[in-house]
């Protein structure tokens, strides 16, 4: 490969500050939000595009899944606020089974939700979940308005790319940046990468992976677009009535494409429909699988809105084009390799830790969705201090990244990011260590359940106890038996 020598030179600091957050998707709006919340001062969030959510505004991601297990809702703080600063604001914006409604039987609620994905149990006896879906353009004006709150805390950078940690004796020490205002610094004592690609510890010298393995839900990149026009109650009645039809008109979508995907059918209130396909075995940190995923969506879009048309006119005639998602949908590049790395064992053997940050009901079917712990150490490089590294790249092994690069556990990991920071900032520790007790009971008070913590509900022991954290489902045993079985249990 041609090289250039690249001259040295100086660049001005643009900027100085206690904790620096580079990326503002929902990993790093949360880690941000949190420093604040646990008393930051000074605290910078660097986002490369003019708005926060990453993935879950930018690519009209709709659904937040599992946040309750049996009748506990195990993921809250940050998550649950979106929705409900979202329905105070605007009601109707989130849509669902209600907090109330968790882990009830009732038959007619379950209908009214069933056709909404993980909404309803999969294993017996059926009941209702937390699972969300919302507005995604409300989301987006609501996380500008989290970070408006904190002004006095949280000065946010839009349109700037961090491009290059500054380390010093494996300790960071700043970020470079990219702008339209030319190359410069900020120099910062605690560095979160929430890029979702590992922009920042891949050059730290941090330890990492690839996303290897082809099989998995996250080498799938996806442009989502939207449509309007669509009568949803009678898609929705035909697709049960014709399913042979419906299977027929999905395969042909995906002729058309190319791609795995379906046709329109993620329906929101207003009559809009979303539609998502699957580019699979991209490398979303790769310039041509980014570059191609969106070309050879939007090559295809017009041809489908066609034929859906003529395949389904009582549902699609009045079908129109409304929107394309402004950017690629990510899931995995780069995945940190750091102090633990969690594996599938961690949902087959309910695995306890002494720096749990998270305890999560997740998609895993191995455990019937049981919560997960979720430690400190996943979200801390080896060798480098002073950086943490929350998201979609969190440390997981290839099968459990599935598991763990939801929206959920991304807040979830990002909420713990900024608590631990700003501990660190108060305590002048290094983020390998940090007091994680104090982290813990940060957390406790920002409303995250935590397991063996004096100050949570003893209603959730007792309730994973009774049911032995979903540790004796047949498929548990299987996989524990057999290692291999995990792979079969991925999502899809
Ligand atoms: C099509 C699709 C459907 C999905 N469906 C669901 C679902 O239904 N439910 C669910 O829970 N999860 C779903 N997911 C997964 C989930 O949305 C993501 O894993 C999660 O939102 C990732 O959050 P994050 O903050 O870690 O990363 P990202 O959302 O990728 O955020 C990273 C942020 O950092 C910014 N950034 C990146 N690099 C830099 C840089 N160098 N400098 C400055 N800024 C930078 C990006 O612009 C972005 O805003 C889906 C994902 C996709 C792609």
């Amino acid at each position: 490969m041609k090289t250039y020598h690249e001259p040295a030179c100086d660049l001005p600091v643009y900027d100085e500050c206690d904790v620096l957050v580079v990326g503002s998707g929902c990993a790093g709006h949360s880690a941000a939000v949190a420093a604040a919340r646990a008393g930051c001062k000074n605290i910078i969030l660097m986002e490369r595009y003019g708005y926060s959510g990453g993935d879950v505004t930018g690519d009209y991601v709709l659904m937040v899944p599992k946040l309750s297990w049996k009748t506990l809702p195990f993921v809250r703080g940050i998550q649950e606020e979106w929705f409900d600063r979202m329905e105070k604001a605007v009601p109707g914006s989130t849509w669902g089974p209600r907090m109330e409604d968790i882990g009830k039987q009732d038959k007619a609620l379950m209908f009214r939700w069933q056709h909404k994905m993980d909404t309803v149990s999969p294993s017996e006896p059926k009941m209702l979940v937390r699972s969300v879906y919302f507005d995604g353009p409300q989301l987006e004006i609501e996380l500008d308005l989290m970070l408006l709150e904190l002004k006095d805390r949280i000065r946010v950078l839009y349109h700037s790319w961090g491009t290059k940690p500054i380390v010093e004796k494996n300790v960071v020490k700043g970020v470079i940046f990219e702008s339209k205002e030319g190359r410069k610094v900020i120099l910062a004592k605690v560095v979160i990468d929430a890029t979702g690609d590992g922009d920042l510890f891949s050059q730290a010298g941090a330890p990492f992976e690839h996303l290897s393995d082809g099989q998995t839900r996250s080498t799938n990149t996806t442009l989502a677009w939207r449509v309007g026009g669509v009568n949803t109650d009678y898609l929705l009645e035909w697709r049960y009535s014709h399913p042979e039809e419906w299977k027929q008109l999905n395969a042909k979508v995906n002729e058309i494409t190319g791609l795995s995907g379906s046709a329109p059918c993620w329906d929101e209130p207003n009559g809009n429909c979303l539609v998502f396909n699957r580019h699979s075995n991209k490398d979303c940190a790769k310039i041509k699988d980014l570059t191609d995923t969106e070309i050879d969506t939007r090559k295809s879009i017009r041809q489908v809105i066609e034929y859906c048309k003529q395949a389904c006119p009582g549902a699609y005639k009045d079908m129109y084009l409304l929107s394309i998602a402004p950017q690629t949908g990510l899931r995995c590049s780069r995945r940190l390799k750091g102090e633990y790395v969690m594996s599938p064992s961690d949902w087959a053997f309910a695995t306890k830790h002494e720096d749990t940050i998270a305890w999560h009901s997740t998609i895993c079917r191995i455990n019937d969705c049981a919560p997960i712990e979720i430690p400190y150490r996943a979200i801390l490089p080896q060798k480098i201090d002073n950086l943490l590294a929350p998201g979609r790249h969190v440390s997981a092994d290839e099968v459990s990244i599935d598991w763990m690069n939801l929206i959920p556990q991304c807040i979830g990991t990002g909420q713990a990011a900024g608590v631990a920071a700003a501990v660190c900032i108060k305590d002048g520790t290094g983020t390998h260590d940090v007091n994680i007790k104090t982290v813990q009971d940060i957390l406790v008070d920002q409303n995250v359940p935590l397991p063996r913590n004096p100050r949570v509900d003893k209603a959730y022991t007792e309730l994973v106890e009774e049911y032995q954290y979903g540790l004796y489902t047949e498929l548990a045993k299987k996989a524990r038996e057999n290692p291999e079985e995990f792979k079969k249990y991925r999502q899809g």
